[in-house]
């Protein structure tokens, strides 16, 4: 099925992960807000896309602020057009045994993953209905299922999987899906900064999960991208409400 240009946004994509996808999303032919805590930041790959042929702009909104994520949106609207593709990919670690998390640890990791979350969906779904045509991608993880060390993470992540069914269940009649995709171990400088707070070498750790992984290599950014590509897809319309674990292997 032929691609139709769509306008994206992907939180959280000035490096990492959401770099990926906005090369992913760009590549399949998208336009695509890079929307970050810091516009400059976003820069360099939005000049990356552009010197490809792509169309791309560099958003900066802190996904917690509602009055910044509905003028990040109001200017992607003017600049590149109406969006109907939204990558909640923002993120941050708070990591911490529970008996030393402290609230605002807590607080940070809910607000960051699950109110970004809500408050760049909310701000774009009227977009979506209005063009009958969406596609919502939420980033969670495989700690989503539990995980160490990261009782924040792991509840955010969970309440990401609730929130996509539950976006599905309602807009599904408007030709908009929601679906997540749950990464496991990605070299990023998100499992860097894991590394080095647990003391480790980064090799070190990555040799180590990596035992651990049936396809015995650690993923990539690349790989999450290509998931959310398809997921943000036109041909993907009939799946929706559905988690996609990307992680190497079946996941317990
Ligand atoms: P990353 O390298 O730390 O990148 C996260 C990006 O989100 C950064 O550009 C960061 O901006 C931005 N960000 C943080 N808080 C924000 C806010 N309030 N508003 C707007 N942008 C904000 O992380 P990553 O490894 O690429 O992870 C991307 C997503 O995948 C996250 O949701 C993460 O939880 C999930 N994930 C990652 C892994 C993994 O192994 N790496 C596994 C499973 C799931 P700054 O640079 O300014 O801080």
């Amino acid at each position: 099925m032929p691609t139709t240009a769509r306008v994206a946004i992907v939180t959280g994509g000035a490096r990492g992960i959401g770099a990926a996808i906005a090369r992913r999303l760009s590549h399949d032919g998208h336009a695509v807000a890079v929307l970050d805590l810091d516009a400059t930041a976003a820069q360099p790959l939005v000049d990356e896309i552009s010197g490809t042929g792509g169309k791309a702009l560099a958003v900066g909104a802190d996904v917690t602020d509602e009055a910044a994520v509905a003028a990040a949106v109001a200017q992607v609207t003017a600049d590149l057009g109406a969006p109907t593709v939204v990558v909640n990919n923002a993120g941050i670690l708070r990591d911490n045994l529970l008996f030393k998390m402290t609230l605002d640890d807590w607080d940070q990791v809910m607000s960051v993953h699950l109110r970004g979350a809500f408050l760049a969906t909310r701000a774009v779904q009227g977009h979506m209905v209005e063009a009958g045509f969406g596609r919502i991608v939420n980033l969670s993880s495989t700690s989503a299922l539990g995980n160490r060390g990261q009782s924040n993470y792991s509840a955010a992540k969970a309440g990401l999987q609730g929130f996509t069914r539950t976006l599905a269940i309602e807009l599904g009649r408007y030709g908009v899906t929601a679906n997540a995709v749950a990464p496991g171990f990605i070299e990023t400088d998100m499992t860097r900064a894991t590394a080095a707070r647990m003391g480790l070498d980064f090799e070190e750790l990555s040799r180590t999960v990596v035992a651990g992984i049936p396809v015995a290599r650690a993923g990539r950014p690349e790989d999450v991208a290509a998931a959310v590509g398809y997921l943000a897809s036109e041909e993907a319309g009939f799946v929706s409400g559905q988690v996609l674990y990307v992680a190497g292997g079946p996941t317990a």
